[in-house]
């Protein structure tokens, strides 16, 4: 019989839990945010679905896939609840803040429900479950980010900080609003603090993470401004680097542009979504912003900091995005160079403003002009990352790459992969490396020693 654990007023009996994450990184964090939760109430992780007393799901629905394929792995689950019926199986994240109480009508394997701005709730939900409620949907969101979630277990090298959630943009496409709720933004002192804790705990490089963190305490004019919060973080000892994601071009300010150029611990890497590079279509997409506006603001941050990184999200394929409109993106690519595109084909998202107008663009015709657009951006990527042959690079060591045991792995500031010959005894240092070779997903380099 296994010892039994009493934490957080919830009795547990050394048991385990299994979680899958969909989706971007926001998600990502709030499974380890949910993971150090259940921590707190005696569970501890397992790999293996089979063995696991509770299985969540964390969901998206910003593409179609993940949702898809979030449905069918809760549906696989079916097999071991019929195997082991106390076992517990919860949704999370966006699908299950969209559906709510009809996932657990539509999907007799699920247990409970848990939309992302509850996950506080966790710990109670389980508790309820363990007693052998069963049904319960806890979705919705609360004025302002809950602010004791405890920070994620292990020491991380590299960690994430959520600095806002949810968003008021209400792009056309876009499920994120509805699913995540309206901008909410953490107290600054409170981030602050965390940062404090995990830089104690061994971590050298946060990632601050939002929605849409460029208006981060826009609706509160007695907190930090965006730029002044990352003034703060530059100066906590023990720190060496800062990133944040995801931006918005219409909220990043030319102060923050600057802060690119005071050669502090902000990286050069800035992912600045663009989506299309037609006007007409970045209209109808509700961007508030137009292909003249992004191109300035590429052009004042390469000045700022000529050696910075620039990746963006695009999408091909929106309603109405005829030959001329998806030759600008084309052409806008070719006038930017980005470092790297992430990239995708429309499709409409029940819910969304977008959802409501003809998808007349054909597969067919999406999937074609997906592939030009990522051929002339594999083009482009190579062409840069040969450019960084020869120069000198500081790199965070991050482990062991992938690709050979004698190979360790980092990242520039501009946030490319470099691996080089070295020993483990490495891994959280700061190097220069000299970049020997530039392929087309990573760098090659050696220790300058
Ligand atoms: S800015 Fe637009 S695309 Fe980004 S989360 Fe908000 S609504 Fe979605």
């Amino acid at each position: 019989m296994l010892e039994k654990i009493v934490l957080s007023g919830i009795v547990t009996m050394g048991r385990r839990v299994y979680i899958k994450t969909f989706g971007c990184q926001m998600n990502e964090h709030d499974s380890e945010r949910m993971l150090a939760l259940v921590e707190t109430c005696g569970y501890q992780e397992t790999q293996n679905p089979d063995e696991a007393d509770v299985i969540l799901v964390n969901t998206c629905t910003v593409r179609e896939k993940p949702e898809q394929k979030a449905y069918s792995i809760v549906g696989r689950f079916q097999q071991l609840k019929e195997k082991n019926p106390e076992v517990i199986v919860g949704l999370a994240g966006c699908v299950a803040e969209q559906g709510g109480e009809r996932l657990l009508a539509r999907i007799p394997t699920l247990d409970f429900v848990l939309g992302p701005g509850k996950i506080h709730k966790l710990p109670e939900i389980l508790r309820d479950a363990e007693r052998g409620k069963r049904g319960i949907c806890t979705v919705g969101f609360e004025n302002g980010c809950p602010n004791n979630l405890p920070i994620p277990h292990a020491a991380q090298l590299r960690a994430y900080v959520t600095i806002m959630q949810g968003c008021d943009n209400f792009c056309s496409y876009c499920i994120v609003p509805m699913v995540r709720g309206r901008e909410r933004s953490r107290p600054s002192a409170v981030i602050l603090a965390e940062i404090e804790t995990l830089v104690r705990q061994g971590t050298k490089e946060v990632t601050l993470l939002g929605q849409n963190v460029n208006s981060y305490a826009n609706n509160d004019p007695r907190e930090l401004t965006f730029p002044q919060l990352l003034a703060k973080i530059d100066v906590i000892p023990g720190l060496e680097r800062i990133r944040f994601t995801t931006s918005h071009p219409k909220d990043l300010t030319e102060e923050t542009i600057e802060a690119f150029g005071h050669g502090g611990h902000l990286c050069e890497h800035l992912h600045l979504p663009f989506q299309a590079g037609s006007n007409a279509v970045l209209e109808r997409m509700n961007r508030g912003h137009t292909r003249e506006e992004y191109l300035a603001q590429i052009q004042r941050l390469r000045e700022v900091a000529p050696q910075i990184g620039i990746t963006a999200d695009v999408m091909v394929g929106f309603p109405g995005e005829g030959d001329e409109d998806f030759e600008q993106t084309l052409e806008l690519i070719r006038r930017v160079e980005f470092d790297g595109l992430f990239s995708f084909k429309y499709s409409p998202r029940p819910g969304t403003r977008a959802a409501r107008w003809r998808d007349d663009c054909t597969l067919e015709v999406k999937q074609r002009r997906l592939e030009v657009l990522q051929e002339l951006q594999r083009g482009i990527t190579l062409r840069k990352n040969k450019e960084l042959e020869e120069t000198i690079q500081e790199i965070l060591v991050e482990g062991r790459s992938r690709n050979s045991p004698h190979t360790m792995m980092g990242r520039t500031r501009c946030n490319r992969i470099v691996n080089f010959p070295g020993g483990s005894e490495l891994v959280g240092a700061l190097i220069t490396v000299k970049i020997t070779e530039g392929l087309q997903n990573s760098l090659r380099g050696e220790s300058c020693g």
